[in-house]
């Protein structure tokens, strides 16, 4: 497992970016990993965890949580409107919040529980039709409208183009959060995340280069 090495290339890209030490969140992410994987993170003190999908993460963290304590699971993959209860149960954060029916709904349930986890609006940085996300130009617009709506962001997320220089999109990422008055920036993943770090990201979200490949079969 990588976690040891990717811990500290986490901490060396915090000091070449003159940022503070445990300034980034490294979010494990263990979506499709076999359990023993995970259980091995959780043994070597992990602790932040990123799951892509509702059911997957249902069937594994409530035992997870009751046998280790502290740990805080990131929701990371698109969120269906009907899950969104569901997704409260299960997950300290979500970083997915792309659309105004999801945070209308978020919204009324917040409201009700009177608490919310760390909301993170994606945004879709390469303006890709096939991918979810806030479109960069109606960001502001969209952030407007949650605070309307008394839901408390934490920050921005963003999924680069595949094969692209992602540079230029944490750099818009940081643009838009920083224009908007928000601190949080989760963007990075196993292939670009100290480029990430050197733009500004707050939270990393790697899962093959500390788990290995995963495999859908
Ligand atoms: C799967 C996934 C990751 C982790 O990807 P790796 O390339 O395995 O590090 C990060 N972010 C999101 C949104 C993902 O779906």
């Amino acid at each position: 497992m990588g976690l040891a090495e990717i811990k500290a290339r986490v901490a060396a890209a915090e000091q070449a970016a003159g940022r503070a030490a445990g300034a980034v969140t490294l979010i494990a992410v263990s979506k499709v990993q076999p359990l023993a994987r995970v259980e091995a993170a959780l043994e070597a003190g992990q602790r932040v965890f990123g799951e892509n999908y509702v059911q997957e993460a249902a069937g594994k963290w409530p035992d997870l949580r009751a046998r280790f304590s502290g740990v805080s699971v990131h929701m990371i993959g698109p969120l269906q409107t009907n899950k969104a209860k569901l997704a409260l149960d299960l997950f300290d954060a979500i970083h997915t919040l792309d659309r105004p029916s999801l945070a209308e709904r978020l919204a009324r349930l917040v409201q009700a529980r009177g608490a919310c986890p760390e909301l993170f609006v994606q945004v879709n940085t390469g303006a890709e039709p096939q991918k979810a996300g806030v479109l960069p130009g109606e960001t502001d617009e969209f952030i407007a409208a949650c605070r309307a709506m008394d839901l408390p962001l934490s920050g921005l997320m963003c999924i680069p183009p595949e094969g692209a220089d992602s540079g230029p999109h944490f750099l818009k990422l940081a643009t838009i959060a920083a224009q908007n008055g928000l601190t949080g920036l989760s963007m990075g993943m196993s292939g670009d995340f100290e480029a990430a770090i050197a733009a500004g990201a707050t939270h990393v979200r790697v899962g093959s280069a500390i788990f290995g490949t995963r495999d859908y079969g």
